[in-house]
Order: C-alpha cells, then sequence, then structure tokens
C-alpha cells in the first residue's frame, strides 16, 4: 500500500508465489514503479524469512505462509505492522477470492498454483501468467473460464509474451504457426552416454537464465518446452500442427509468429524475465525502464537448428500429449513434477525422468473430455504411479 501523486490509481497486484524467481523479479519491477502498482497479496510455501522480508518493505495487506509450521514465526514477525497473516493451502484460494486486489501474477510453480489461479478468474481478477502448469493441466477450462469472466490471460513466460506482442495490433489476421525459440539448456549437443550420468548441479546451471530449480530441470529435458507448446495452444487458441519449436541458443529472439501471407514477426531482447513480467503488469502500455540493452554489434551471429527429439525424448512425449490432449497433459505434468523432484534429491538419475513419464504416461486411463475433478484425479493417480516407480 504505497502513496499515489498522480491520476492513476494504482494497480493492486497479487504476487502468488512472491518468494521465487519470477515473484522476487516481479518486485523488483514493481519497486521501481511505485507509482504505477502497490503490493497487496504476497504468498509463500515454506520460505518464511523472506517472505517477511518482503512483507516489511512493501507492507502488503495480507501475506500466506502456506506451510502452516511457520505461521508463528511470519505472525509474530509482523506483530508491530497491519499485514494479515493466513496460513495453509486452502488460504491461497480463500485469498485469492477477495475483492483487496486487481491482478494476480500467478508465479507459484507447479500444479499448486492451478486451484488459486482458477479462484481468481472466478473472481473476475486480471491474471499475469507465469505458472504454464495450469494451462498444461486444464487449459480448456481455465480459457473457458477466462473467456466467461471476461478475464485477460496475459502470459508472462517469455516465449508467450514474445507471441502476444507480436500479435498486437493484428486484430483477425490468421496465424499460420508460432515458433517457440528454444535455447536448448545446459546439455545442447550432449548424447543419452553423457546425459545418463549429469548431476544435479549440472543440471541446475542454465546458459542464459537464472531460475526456479524446476524449471531449470525442465529446460534442461527439453520438457520446459514441451510444457509451453501446450501452454500456446490454449493461450492462442492453436492446432497442435500450429505449434513448432527451433532451438536457437542464443536466447535472442523470444518466439515468433507466422501469418497466413508468410510475414514472420520476432520479438527480441536480452534474456531477462523482467522485461515480459512488466509487459504483463502494464498493457496494453509499455513503459520506461533501465534494464541492460540489446546490441547487435556484441551478438553479430544468431544460430537456429532443429531439436534432437531422439536425445530429449520429453519434447516428443509431450507432443505426443499435445496431439492427444484429454487427461494426457495432465498425466505428464504429474509424472514430470514427481520425476523431477527424485533427480533433484539424486533418487534417480537424468534419464529415468523420461522413462517414469513414459511409463505413468501409457498407464493411466485415457479420458479425451475431462471435469475439471477428473483432471485433479488424474494429477493424483498419476503422482502416485510415477512415485511407486521411483519407489518414493
Ligand atoms: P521458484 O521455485 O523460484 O518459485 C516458486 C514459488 O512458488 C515460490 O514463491 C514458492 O514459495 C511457491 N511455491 C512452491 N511450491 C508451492 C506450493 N506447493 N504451494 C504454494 N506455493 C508454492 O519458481 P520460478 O522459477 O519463479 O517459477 C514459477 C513459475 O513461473 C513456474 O511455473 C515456471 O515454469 C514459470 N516460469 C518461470 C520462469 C523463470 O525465469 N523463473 C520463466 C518462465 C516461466
Ligand atoms: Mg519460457
Amino acid at each position: 500500500m504505497q502513496q499515489n501523486t498522480s491520476e492513476t490509481p494504482l494497480k493492486r497486484i497479487a504476487i502468488f508465489g512472491s518468494t521465487g524467481s519470477i515473484g522476487t523479479q516481479a518486485l523488483d519491477v514493481i519497486a521501481a514503479n511505485p507509482d504505477k502498482f502497490s503490493v497487496e497479496v504476497l504468498t509463500a510455501h515454506q520460505n518464511d524469512e523472506l517472505l517477511i522480508e518482503q512483507a516489511m518493505k512493501f507492507n502488503p495487506n495480507i501475506v500466506v505462509i502456506v506451510d502452516e509450521q511457520k505461521y508463528v514465526k511470519v505472525k509474530s514477525a509482523l506483530a508491530s505492522t497491519d499485514v494479515k497473516v493466513f496460513a495453509g493451502e486452502a488460504a491461497l484460494e480463500e485469498v485469492a477470492a477477495m475483492d483487496c486486489y486487481d491482478f494476480m501474477l500467478a508465479a507459484i510453480v507447479g500444479y499448486a498454483g492451478l486451484k488459486p489461479t482458477l479462484k481468481a478468474i472466478e473472481n473476475k481478477k486480471a491474471i499475469g501468467l507465469a505458472n504454464k502448469e495450469t494451462l498444461v493441466v486444464a487449459g480448456d477450462i481455465v480459457m473457458r473460464k477466462a473467456y466467461e469472466n471476461r478475464v485477460p490471460i496475459i502470459p508472462v513466460d517469455s516465449e508467450h509474451s514474445a507471441i502476444f506482442q507480436c500479435l498486437v495490433g493484428e486484430g483477425r489476421n490468421r496465424i499460420e504457426k508460432v515458433i517457440l525459440t528454444a535455447s536448448g539448456g545446459p546439455f545442447i549437443g550432449r548424447k543419452p552416454n553423457y546425459l545418463v550420468n549429469v548431476k544435479r548441479e549440472h543440471a541446475l546451471q542454465h546458459p542464459n537464465w537464472t531460475m526456479g530449480a524446476k524449471i531449470s530441470i525442465d529446460s534442461a529435458t527439453l520438457m520446459n518446452k514441451g510444457l509451453e507448446m501446450i501452454e500456446a495452444k490454449w493461450l492462442f487458441n492453436l492446432k497442435p500442427e500450429q505449434v513448432h519449436v527451433v532451438i536457437h541458443p542464443q536466447s535472442i529472439i523470444h518466439s515468433m509468429v507466422q501469418f497466413e501471407d508468410g510475414s514472420i514477426k520476432a520479438q527480441m531482447g536480452l534474456p531477462d524475465m523482467k522485461l515480459p513480467i512488466q509487459y504483463a503488469m502494464t498493457f496494453p502500455q509499455r513503459i520506461k525502464n533501465d534494464f541492460p540493452r540489446f546490441d547487435f554489434k556484441k551478438f553479430n551471429t544468431l544460430t537456429f537448428e532443429e531439436p534432437d527429439y531422439k536425445t530429449f525424448r520429453n519434447l516428443s512425449l509431450s507432443i505426443d500429449a499435445l496431439h492427444k490432449g484429454g487427461n494426457l497433459p495432465s498425466i505428464m505434468n504429474a509424472a514430470n513434477e514427481i520425476a523431477v523432484y527424485a533427480f533433484l534429491r539424486n533418487k534417480i538419475n537424468f534419464l529415468d525422468m523420461t522413462d517414469v513419464i513414459e511409463k505413468t504416461m501409457g498407464a493411466i486411463t485415457f479420458i479425451p473430455n475431462p471435469t475439471l475433478q477428473e483432471y485433479f484425479d488424474s494429477d493424483g493417480e498419476a503422482r502416485n504411479f510415477a512415485a511407486d516407480l521411483i519407489k518414493l
């Protein structure tokens, strides 16, 4: 709740997942623009210390700490302020249903982001969507609810922000295809005999982006690009065959749209998530900032190549899920979450992740047109099946 000296009212922001990579960068954008935004809601899973620090700095209306064991600590640290403190998973939905904010930045990682985002949509709040898993799990229902409630879903994922920016001003002009760029991750060019031995620390080192642990592993396996293909289908109402991927190791072109006259529009810039975060929060306006600028003289080569679908089989599995649809993407997503966390805890090796996902996708009953409850159930079944495979 900051001072507003200008005429335009402050946009009241709720950051779900404020302690993560996207959440902290969003707070940097807000801190640089106190005349445009106020922070109303901050939520964290377990990082109580950072949540307290953020609350002291931004003085929100409400904070949520999901881990209930940390409630007393957060509550007493904020006792001298008027910040309201909630705890527990259910509080995320409860707060998403409140009226104290205008815009939810959906920056929780994984399936956990789905329910609060659905609540915010039902509550007619604009969404800045970083949490791609929300659309992978239940894209049809999320987009339909957004349409029914007249709620904009503005992408934060850099590729989808790029496509969104390319579409501004295009009205009803038809898209022939979208081309998502992928850096290729830290293991570009590597083969299975190398990948079988890579360790967590190595996989977490992304060449171009610093991100949370889960998306970093997804980038190393190319699952991230697979999830993004499904995300693009729902966001832009595309047929599966209209969604393409090209490897572009420099991450300067963030993605492209090819229209039916053959013209291709691309959005470019240095890899920096602050730009798509800021754009989602200020859309349709662009506002000035001091982020580093791209300089053509320093990048005299931008390269493009086909993905190695045979080595990075998660991408092939995702394309299968994209085409078959139904509950298959949600099954794949759940198995992937289990596999990634098992890899992060050194329980399975890098290539085992794909085996777990493939076996789970083959085992859970396919439902062509699931209800929301069936999506939740498929998620739970797939998690149990994958965890059994790994013997977690
Ligand atoms: P992160 O791991 O850094 O942060 C995740 C946030 O979610 C934290 O605030 C954490 O407290 C919260 N959280 C984690 N588990 C939770 C749970 N079970 N319940 C409630 N809250 C929970 O992740 P991130 O890298 O910031 O990514 C967030 C989302 O944005 C992901 O869906 C990711 O795919 C997407 N995204 C991230 C980037 C990036 O550069 N980091 C880029 C594009 C898209
Ligand atoms: Mg992305």
